[in-house]
C-alpha cells in the first residue's frame, strides 16, 4: 500500500473498550490512557459518551483540556442534547450513531427506515452548524440492507458528514465479504469510511485491514482489542500489520506498545495473555531446539520484527524442547562456557527437570543443575 494514502487511526478504548461488560476506568485512568494514546501517535481518541454525565463527562472534559495533538471525539445518539453535551465537554469531533439494519430498526428502535434517516440528518446538520467534525455511525451496517445503507450514507454525506463509520456490530464479516461491501459503499457513495469491527469470529483485525484495502481511510481500534463481547480490532495488531504486511508505516511510537498494553490491562482488570499478538510476553520467547538454533544464527529466522519495536525483549527459554545450541548460549550468559559434549550431557537432565516441573526452567534452576551435575563428577 502506498504512503500517499492517509490512514487515520481512531482509538475507542475509552468508549467501546470501557463498554466491555465488567470494565470501568477511573477518571485518572481515562486521562492517563488518552495521554499514552496521544504519545503513541493515535490521530483521534473516542473518549466516551458525554451525555452519560457525572464522572464520564468530567473525564472527557479533562481529556479535552489536555491540549493533545489527537482529535477528541464524543459518542452520541442522534439527539441534539447529546451533541450539546459533547460540545460542552470541549470535543472537536462527534460520532453520531444509529442502527441501519432492519432487525435493529424493527426490534430495538421500533421505528422505520425513514425515521432513522430523518434523525441522523437533523443531528448531523446541527453538529456541522456547530463546526464539529462528524462521523456518522451506521450501527449493524454489516447486517443492513445494502440499498438502504447506500441511501443512508448518501443522506449523511448530503447533510455534511465527514465520514461513515461502517460498524460490524456483531462481528459477522470475513475479510472477503468486508472487502466487497466496503468497496461498494465507497464506489456508490463517495464518502470516507471508517472500519469498526468486532472479534466474535476472531477476524476483527483481518476485517479492519480488508476494509482499508477496499479504500477505508479510517480504522477504529482499541488497546488489546478490548471491547464488547469478544472485543474490537486491536490497536497494536492493526498498526504493526499495516507496517509489516501492507508496508504502510504510520510512524507511531510503537516502542511504548507493551507499556500501554500493561497499563490498559491493569486498568481494565483484564489479563494480558502471554500469547497475545504483538505485545504478549511470548512474542519473542524461543524454546524449541530448531527455532532457538535458528534465532542464535539470525533473529529474523523466526521473528517478523524486532522485540524492541514494541517494547519487548527477546527471551531464550530453556525447557523440554531445548537443544544444545540454546543450552550453550544460555550458560554463556552466566559466563559458563560449555563444550558441545558437556551441553549434550546436560541436556537430558534439563529436559527431565522441565518435564517433572511441567514448565520451563528459571536461570537459578539451570545453574543448580549445572552445579549438581558437574559438581558430582569432579
Ligand atoms: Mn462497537
Amino acid at each position: 500500500m502506498t504512503e500517499d494514502r492517509r490512514i487515520t487511526v481512531v482509538d475507542t478504548t475509552l468508549r467501546d473498550g470501557e463498554q466491555t461488560a465488567g470494565v470501568v476506568f477511573a477518571n485518572y485512568e481515562k486521562v492517563r490512557i488518552a495521554k499514552l494514546l496521544d504519545e503513541l501517535g493515535v490521530h483521534q481518541i473516542e473518549a466516551g459518551i458525554p451525555v452519560m454525565g457525572g464522572d464520564e463527562q468530567k473525564a472527557i472534559t479533562e481529556i479535552c483540556k489536555l491540549g493533545l495533538k489527537a482529535s477528541i471525539m464524543g459518542w452520541n445518539r442522534p439527539v441534539i442534547k447529546d451533541i450539546e453535551t459533547s460540545i460542552a465537554c470541549g470535543c472537536d469531533a462527534v460520532a453520531i450513531s444509529i442502527s441501519t439494519s432492519d432487525i435493529h430498526i424493527k426490534y430495538k428502535l421500533q421505528a422505520s427506515r425513514d425515521w432513522v434517516i430523518e434523525q441522523m440528518t437533523k443531528a448531523v446538520e446541527f453538529a456541522k452548524k456547530e463546526g464539529l467534525y462528524v462521523s456518522v455511525n451506521a450501527e449493524d451496517a454489516s447486517r443492513s440492507d445494502h440499498d438502504f445503507l447506500v441511501r443512508f450514507a448518501l443522506a449523511a454525506k448530503e447533510a455534511g458528514a465527514d465520514r461513515l463509520r461502517y460498524c460490524d456490530t456483531v462481528g459477522i464479516l470475513d475479510p472477503f465479504s468486508t472487502y466487497e461491501k466496503v468497496r461498494a459503499i465507497i464506489d456508490q457513495v463517495g464518502i470516507e469510511v471508517e472500519m469498526h469491527t468486532h472479534n466474535d469470529f476472531g477476524m476483527a483485525t483481518a476485517n479492519a485491514l480488508a476494509g482499508v484495502k477496499a479504500g477505508a481511510n479510517y480504522v477504529g481500534v482499541t488497546v488489546l482489542g478490548l471491547g464488547e463481547r469478544a472485543g474490537n480490532a486491536a490497536l497494536e495488531e492493526v498498526v504493526m500489520a499495516l507496517k509489516y504486511i501492507f508496508n504502510y508505516d504510520l510512524h507511531f511510537k510503537t516502542e511504548i506498545f507493551r507499556d500501554i498494553a500493561e497499563y490498559v490491562s491493569r486498568a481494565s482488570g483484564r489479563e494480558l495473555p502471554a500469547w497475545k499478538a504483538i505485545v504478549g510476553s511470548n512474542m519473542f520467547a524461543h524454546e524449541s531446539g530448531i527455532h532457538a538454533d535458528g534465532m542464535l544464527k539470525h533473529p529474523h529466522t523466526y521473528e517478523a520484527f524486532s522485540p524492541e519495536e514494541v517494547g519487548l525483549q527477546r527471551q531464550m527459554v530453556i525447557g523440554k524442547h531445548s537443544g544444545t545450541a540454546a543450552v550453550r548460549a544460555k550458560f554463556a550468559e552466566y559466563g559458563i562456557h560449555l563444550t558441545r559434549h558437556q551441553a549434550q550431557e546436560l541436556l537430558p537432565v534439563v529436559r527431565a527437570t522441565a518435564v517433572s516441573l511441567k514448565r520451563s526452567l528459571f536461570d537459578k534452576e539451570l545453574v543448580y543443575i549445572y552445579e549438581d551435575y558437574f559438581g558430582k563428577r569432579h
